[in-house]
């Protein structure tokens, strides 16, 4: 990042702000107007409305989040959840001693999600509210290493290094949870057309220190489902084998507020013994603006009690299992708004309208004779796809630079190994997406397609390809 324009760079992040004389920061008496630095705190305060209006200009730059096709978290709330969250945004969900009803707000939403998922005892209070999956795996995949450490005494003493068994096409937080608490990764790569974990692969990699499989409903690569009964069936007949008996988390982060609804009969969930925790992200197709995730235990079995901390300096005996401390109420407030808003017939609807536009968009897609699906979006509302073979003259980075200038988001990237010779797109479809746009999204692409093939080649790869949003 040396050269010119990392000088140049540096000198423009040096440049105060620039500030319309209109916004009136103009001091009356000097007539100077008051420039903020651009990165260290100001001498003095400003007017709320010239401040206001100043960050409001700088945040037109942004992408339009409804265009915005890469992400998977909520882009679109009700007007009457955006009033009750700025209502609620000054509750710290930690003080619940002081804060009864917030509190009380998460523990139904708790058991709602404990009978969604079919977990044994759904009003058991063995689940708590997150930042979102990420912290949730991180709570996860922490009880499954304490749950083999007390299993293990002898062999965790004598430095055996405890491993996590899961496909490559994992989300990043599973790294990031191997990296920070020392297990050991095992990625089951990607072979042919399977592009997720399979049974038989998750298996054959398990040995006395694995301390549990996680398995993704659906995979952020391409929307697809894990075939997580299959999974816990291929560890059945591994524990009759050898006698290892591993746990499984279903990392549900999308799927978890998405197949309950539209695939009832798909087990998937608690009804699977071998199930120990799920999570899932409020702010995915729980349809709250972000930051919320959850995560639940089967049982007492599941939740090592020597994990779970007892705080009694706010008032009463709280028992917490989190990794943050404070966090903000307004999120629980708005999911039990959605809970209560759709009921079950209300999701079915919602998440079904959601399906429809996305294997509608996917078939769009495939008639435009270009590209190749990988994936229809009939698991997650989300399908990837490439480009077929006798395109010569552009790739996915190409179709994702130039969707862009329509303001669509849609990120380009490789498939992890062994399919790094896959370039793919990826559309999300979320709420707030419909029909209509999906159509405008086909015919912008549609018209794109002439100038693509005029390229003499590929102008873009992946060094400067659109970010991979999870
Ligand atoms: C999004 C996602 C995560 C991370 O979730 P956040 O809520 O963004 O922290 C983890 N796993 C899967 C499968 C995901 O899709």
């Amino acid at each position: 990042m040396d050269g010119v324009t990392s000088q140049e760079n540096r000198q423009a992040r040096q440049r105060p702000v620039w500030v319309n004389p209109l916004f009136g920061v103009t001091d009356p008496a000097s007539g100077i107007t008051a420039v903020p630095p651009r990165r260290r705190l100001p001498e003095g305060p400003m007017t709320p409305s010239a401040v206001s209006r100043l960050i409001r200009d700088e945040l037109m730059l942004d992408g339009n989040p409804r265009l915005n096709l890469a992400t998977f978290v909520s882009t679109w709330m009700e007007p009457e959840a955006h009033a009750l969250m700025g209502d609620t945004a000054d509750r710290n969900l930690v003080d619940r001693d002081e804060y009864p009803a917030t509190a009380e707000l998460e523990q139904r939403c708790i058991p709602m999600l404990r009978h969604l998922w079919n977990a044994p005892d759904p009003d058991a209070s063995l689940g708590t509210s997150t930042i979102g999956s990420s912290e949730a795996c991180m709570l996860g995949g922490m009880a499954l290493k304490r749950r083999w450490v007390h299993r293990n005494p002898d062999r965790y003493a004598a430095g055996a290094r405890p491993n996590l068994v899961m496909g490559v096409n994992i989300q990043v937080c599973w790294k990031k949870f191997c990296n920070y608490w020392e297990v050991e990764p095992r990625l089951v790569p990607m072979e042919g057309d399977r592009f997720h974990l399979g049974a038989e692969e998750a298996a054959g990699q398990c040995d006395e220190n694995t301390i549990g499989v996680v398995t993704v409903l659906g995979s952020t690569m391409d929307g697809s489902y894990e075939p997580v009964a299959d999974i816990c069936a291929a560890l059945d007949a591994l524990e009759e084998r050898t006698g290892w008996s591993v746990p499984v988390h279903v990392d549900a982060a999308s799927g978890g507020m998405i197949a309950p609804f539209l695939e009832p009969d798909l087990v998937w969930d608690f009804r699977l013994p071998r199930v120990a925790s799920i999570n899932v992200s409020g702010h995915k197709y729980g349809m709250v603006y972000p930051g919320l995730g959850w995560v639940l235990w089967r049982d007492r079995e599941a939740l090592p009690g020597d994990l779970v901390e007892h705080v009694n300096y706010l008032g009463g005996d709280v028992a917490t299992f989190t990794l943050n401390f404070s966090r903000p109420g307004s999120q629980v407030v708005a999911q039990y708004y959605n809970f209560l808003r759709l009921g079950h017939e209300g999701f079915r609807q919602v998440q079904g309208a959601l399906r429809e536009v996305a294997t509608h968009l996917a078939r769009q897609i495939e008639g435009l004779g270009c590209f190749r699906l990988l994936t229809r979006g009939d698991q997650l509302p989300v399908f990837a796809f490439t480009t077929t073979d006798d395109v010569t003259r552009f790739n996915v980075y190409d179709v994702s630079r130039r969707l862009r200038e329509w303001g669509w988001l849609v990120p380009a990237y490789t498939f992890p190994p062994n399919r790094q010779d896959l370039q793919v797109l990826r559309v999300v479809c979320r709420n707030g997406f419909s029909l209509d746009l999906a159509d405008r999204l086909v015919d912008d692409l549609r018209g794109l397609l002439p100038w693509l093939r005029k390229q003499p080649g590929p102008m873009f790869g992946p060094e400067e390809g659109t970010s991979f949003h999870h």
